[in-house]
């Protein structure tokens, strides 16, 4: 499997606490399947509002990992949020790339979604060291 972002191989999954996730050990972007992203932000749902997200998503030039010659489409994580995800429309997968997730967790904070606050700091020990 490649990276949708870098096309690395160095593209792993890794399992935390029965969740598989996919981290690239390249630029350290994490792809989530569906139903994985929920997990870690405890949100119920991996997008919430998705249908009105979806509906300003645009193409993108990165092809999901899990179907090949499916683009994913950029969209925000929240109708009120700038934070921009990319999201494939077939499996459902989500991928953030390392900004990305830190942004997550300050969204977290801001709407007191209180999953995701814990979602770098268990990313963190689990080894993965988002931020330069
Ligand atoms: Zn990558
Ligand atoms: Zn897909």
């Amino acid at each position: 499997m490649r990276c949708p972002l870098c096309n690395s191989e160095k593209f792993k999954e890794y399992n935390h606490q029965g969740v598989v996730i996919d981290f690239c050990h390249n630029c350290k972007g994490l792809w989530f399947d569906k139903a994985e992203l929920s997990l870690y932000t405890s949100t119920g749902e991996d997008i919430p509002e998705l249908e009105k997200v979806l509906s300003s998503a645009k193409k993108t030039e990165m092809i999901c990992p899990r179907c090949p010659e499916v683009h994913l489409v950029e969209m925000n994580y929240h109708p009120d949020e700038p934070l921009l995800i990319d999201y494939c429309q077939n499996c459902h997968g989500v991928f953030l790339d390392k900004k990305e997730i830190v942004h997550l967790q300050e969204i977290a904070a801001k709407h007191k979604l209180t999953g995701i606050k814990h979602v770098l700091s268990k990313l963190k020990d689990d080894g993965f060291m988002m931020i330069a």
